[in-house]
């Protein structure tokens, strides 16, 4: 038998059960990647990591993997007739519009005679397995997540097939996808910070267990390296979910010590699970308020505003530094993602959706599951959200999660030499230590653009009002 792979955000060999049950099944196996233009548009950080995540994976698979681009149905069906292929294999997607394309494809492909096999890569638990007690689906997190982890029997990881079988059809180059940002490439501040592709995925969670103690305290502290930044290697399945989870259960059965570490770890791959399950229940999830008042809010049009908080420029030097390090990798630490969405909502009132596409043309990590349930939650308007009077101070959540400055003084050079107390409220500094640091407000680093006291009031009083 003949038969296609093909692989989406699926980006690995080890532990990916289409490209393992298709070489298991087959006579011969042709790997495919579609950059489908139909499609949801990607964000440009996506885009780059794409291009060298699928540079990595056609190494791997010994240069032959096959790129097409177009509309992945009509490429699907060009290659099962120019190959005689007669399966198809895919692991599946769970974002509304991959739902339908892939039902149309699976259809149209079997009304064709061609069988079609699919798989779970991409989670623990498929979103329509955990139900509560009511057979609905869950709205909350802690009762979801303590009902996966009493249900779950994880299934063990796949190895990697051999090869042998894989065969190559004609494509296009991966340079003539454009993917790659030119003129201006503004992608240095990415290849410094990241290696996509599964070598990359790999070491990441190698030197992630080996300094896995402190995490609990430490996973909201910006200056510390204390999380994993595997978020960009699980949004394109570089890495499995699978693998990470026997990972932290092998450790815990050897270093019980790490215990709350792990546990705290793995709730955090559990927010991950829960926003796949919100998205498939609640399709509108990364546009329509979940709490249906919000639809209502009176937010602000303020197109100059918003380009002041995307560029770094709003005057608090933590969400500043967070904006500077989203533009800069291409990621931003958690705690510091929702001090900035906190201050767009909250201070700025501008709607929750702008900052989402925003963070959708420039993270790594881009997610519609991940980014949406997240915007929503420090909207608070999403399921089991933070809720809407619960305003980040961000002078507060700076003293309080980088309290000597260094995550500020990294991404905001012209801070650098403020010392510790005025480093999160520069305005605040006598004008003699603002000379002596080489700072002059308004100039070189500018004014806060609003007052967070009368923002945090105004936020209240239009909330009310819902
Ligand atoms: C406004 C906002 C937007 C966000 N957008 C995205 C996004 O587009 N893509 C994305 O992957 N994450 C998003 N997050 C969640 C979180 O910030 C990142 O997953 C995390 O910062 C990634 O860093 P890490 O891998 O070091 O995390 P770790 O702390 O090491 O966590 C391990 C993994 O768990 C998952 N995870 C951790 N925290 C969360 C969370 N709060 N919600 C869901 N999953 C989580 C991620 O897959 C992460 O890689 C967003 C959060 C906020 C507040």
């Amino acid at each position: 038998m003949i038969s296609i792979i093909w692989f989406r955000k699926d980006l690995r060999l080890f532990d990916n059960p289409a490209l393992f049950h298709a070489i298991a099944e087959s006579d011969c196996v042709i790997p495919i990647f579609i950059n489908d233009t139909s499609a949801c548009p990607m964000g440009g950080a996506s885009k780059w990591w794409l291009h060298h995540s699928l540079s990595a994976l056609s190494q791997s698979l010994g240069r032959k993997l096959v790129l097409r681009q177009g509309n992945s149905l009509e490429i699907l069906q060009q290659a099962c007739q120019e190959t005689e292929a007669s399966a198809v294999y895919w692991n599946r997607r769970y974002e509304p519009e991959s739902i339908k394309t892939d039902k149309t494809i699976k259809s149209t492909l079997e009304e064709n005679g061609i069988q079609v096999k699919t798989y779970n890569s991409h989670l623990l638990n498929e979103p329509w397995t955990i139900k509560n007690n009511q057979g609905d689906h869950f709205k909350v997190f802690t009762p979801y997540w303590k009902h996966c982890i009493a249900r779950s029997k994880i299934s063990a990881c796949l190895t990697i097939p051999t090869l042998e079988k894989l065969q190559i059809i004609s494509g296009c180059s991966l340079e003539s996808m454009n993917l790659l940002p030119k003129e201006p490439d503004w992608s240095a501040g990415l290849r410094e910070s990241w290696m996509p592709g599964e070598a990359g995925a790999q070491d990441r969670l190698s030197d992630f267990m080996n300094n896995l103690s402190g995490y609990k305290e430490n996973r909201n502290r910006p200056d510390i390296h204390a999380t994993s930044r595997l978020s960009p290697h699980l949004t394109w399945g570089e890495i499995s979910v699978r693998q990470i989870w026997h990972t932290m259960h092998r450790t815990l059965e050897t270093r019980q010590t790490l215990e709350s570490d792990a546990l705290n770890f793995l709730s955090e791959i559990g927010w991950r699970e829960f926003s796949y399950h919100l998205l498939f229940h609640i399709p509108t999830l990364p546009t329509q308020p979940l709490r249906q008042q919000f639809a209502d809010f009176p937010w602000q049009d303020a197109p100059e505003a918003f380009k002041v908080w995307s560029k770094g420029l709003t005057g608090y030097p933590i969400v500043d530094a967070g904006m500077r390090e989203l533009w800069h990798t291409g990621y931003m630490h958690n705690r510091v993602r929702m001090i900035v969405a906190s201050f767009l909502i909250k201070d700025l009132l501008i709607p929750w959706q702008d900052g989402q596409a925003w963070f959708w043309d420039t993270l790594v990590d881009a997610d519609l599951a991940n980014n949406s349930a997240s915007w929503q939650w420090v909207a608070g308007c999403g399921a089991d959200a933070s809720p809407y009077f619960r305003i980040f101070n961000p002078v507060l959540q700076g003293e309080t999660f980088d309290p000597k400055g260094a995550y500020v003084r990294r991404w905001i050079p012209e801070l650098a030499n403020l010392p510790d107390n005025f480093i999160h409220q520069p305005w605040t500094a006598p004008d003699a230590k603002l000379s002596s640091a080489g700072i002059h407000l308004g100039y070189t680093y500018p004014y806060p653009m609003i007052n967070h006291d009368m923002a945090r009031k105004r936020a209240l009083e239009l909330y009310k009002t819902l």
